[in-house]
């Protein structure tokens, strides 16, 4: 049987691009080749990002291919209602295209399609063509399940058939199962009705293709979320998936980023005392406005210790006069999971992203939680109250975070053996999920023969 050929397609945001890079770098590790299906667009951002570094080989295992989304180059793609209604009514017969040409020119034939969730309509396209597929979920389990029971959760008069909650409070989607608040559901966390509906529709519409995937997989562990995995047993665990940084591959490293890492911050961390910076980072999404960067940006002043602030390109405010920045570096994007790794880092502000959470947890780095939309919530609820390593940030009579309680919290992070304690082991259990034998590279082994077979 020669070496599968996985066709893998991301949804077409960063928070999705990374993990399934990192995903097919590993399956590429175990002979594997992979073509990787970006819109346009993000094809465009992630070639201008290694671009400058070194040119991809055509001969590359992974090979990079895009298509079009529907919209046009100038629209906003940060509206997901838009990006989706895009996406499902376009995209599917470019994919079929695509797939049909990668045959007819001679490439080897796609064994294997690996569709992200919220792609779910890429398993029709590869039922049409005779390709069997597996689905992605790069969020957490407990997100999947509660995607996968969106009929149940209708039935049970906890959402509406537009998806929002009925009433707020909590609920539990089987007895087995932890109870989640209803702001986990992260499709009505987005902050427009109109928007939220769109997104709904789009998400019923991918999971109606979960009945053809053979594997679901999810990029967590066993101990991280043992009840909602036993719940669901389609779902296999196969995280931390983590980024390689192979020094002597340069592209290999920073393949799939939409903006150029930044590397002179590890420079500026080798000089720093260790366990003593605050790495400050909201991921791909979050948009600050004014007021919350100030305040942020007043806080990071007030702490006293060095910090690591990601401020990107495409939410950069102006700087209050006050601010002094003198203990700290400001960067517009770093390579996140190196620099959460560094002896200097003492604790991590985070919007509560998934691969944000999966590689602070595989760090042992404490977390300081502001999250900002979607399931950002309910990762805070788990990270605070499940986990118990970290703090939430609370707003105030204004909804804004002050710069007070953001150094009050870090504070108290800070002085908390505890939790300190406790993230070091969980960095301990997660990091032994992907060592021989443990149940993460048992659930790629298995996932590996089924490819094979
Ligand atoms: N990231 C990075 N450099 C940065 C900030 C973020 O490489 O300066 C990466 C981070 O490692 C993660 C992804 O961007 O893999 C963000 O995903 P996450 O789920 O945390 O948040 P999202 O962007 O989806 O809101």
């Amino acid at each position: 049987m020669k070496n599968p050929n996985l066709l893998v397609v991301p949804f077409p945001v960063q928070g999705h691009v990374n993990p399934f890079m990192n995903f097919s770098q590993k399956m590429v590790e175990h002979g594997c080749k992979i073509s990787f299906v970006n819109t346009d667009v993000s094809h465009k951002r992630v070639m201008s990002s290694v671009g400058k570094q070194e040119s991809l080989e055509e001969s590359a295992t992974i090979k990079l291919v895009s298509i079009p989304d529907g919209l046009e180059a100038d629209d906003d793609r940060s509206d997901l209602g838009k990006l989706c209604d895009s996406i499902v009514s376009t995209m599917p017969s470019m994919l079929e295209k695509l797939i049909e040409d990668i045959h007819v020119n001679g490439g080897d034939r796609i064994t294997c399609i690996v569709a992200d969730v919220i792609m779910g309509w890429a398993l029709e396209v590869g039922r049409k063509l005779g390709i069997k597929g597996i689905f992605f979920c790069t969020a957490s389990a407990a997100m999947f399940a509660l995607k996968y029971n969106i009929p149940k959760l209708i039935q049970d008069g906890i959402i509406d058939s537009n998806g929002f909650p009925i009433t707020k409070g909590t609920f539990q989607i089987s007895p087995s199962m932890p109870s989640m608040e209803t702001e986990a559901i992260w499709w009505s966390n987005v902050y427009n009705p109109t928007t939220e509906k769109k997104i709904f529709k789009y998400l019923v519409h991918c999971m109606q293709n979960s009945n053809l995937a053979k594997w679901c997989i999810c990029n967590t562990t066993y101990e991280l979320e043992p009840s909602t995995l036993s719940c669901v047993p389609k779902l296999l665990p196969v995280g931390p998936l983590l980024r390689s940084y192979d020094n002597t591959n340069v592209t290999a490293r920073s393949l799939g980023q939409f903006w150029e890492e930044d590397h002179s911050c590890i420079d500026w961390l080798n000089q720093q005392p260790r366990s003593s910076v605050l790495y400050v980072a909201f991921g791909s999404f979050t948009l600050f406005d004014q007021n919350r960067f100030n305040e942020l940006a007043l806080g990071l002043d007030l702490i006293n210790r060095p910090f690591l602030w990601v401020v990107r390109q495409d939410n950069k405010m102006a700087f209050p006069n006050e601010f002094l920045g003198s203990k700290g570096k400001i960067v517009g994007w770093t390579p996140q999971l190196k620099v959460l790794n560094h002896p200097s880092i003492a604790c991590f502000l985070s919007h509560c992203g998934w691969n944000s959470i999966i590689e602070g947890l595989y760090s042992g780095v404490p977390f300081l939680c502001w999250p900002y939309f979607t399931d950002q919530f309910r990762n805070r609820n788990y990270i605070c109250n499940e986990l118990k390593v970290g703090l939430g940030l609370n707003s105030d009579e204004n909804g804004l975070v002050s710069r007070w309680e953001i150094k009050k919290k870090l504070d108290r992070l800070t002085s908390d053996e505890q939790i300190r304690t406790r993230s070091l082991e969980l960095k301990e259990t997660v990091m032994n999920n992907i060592a021989e034998g443990g149940g993460s590279s048992e659930n790629v082994g298995r996932l590996l023969s089924w490819l094979k077979s």
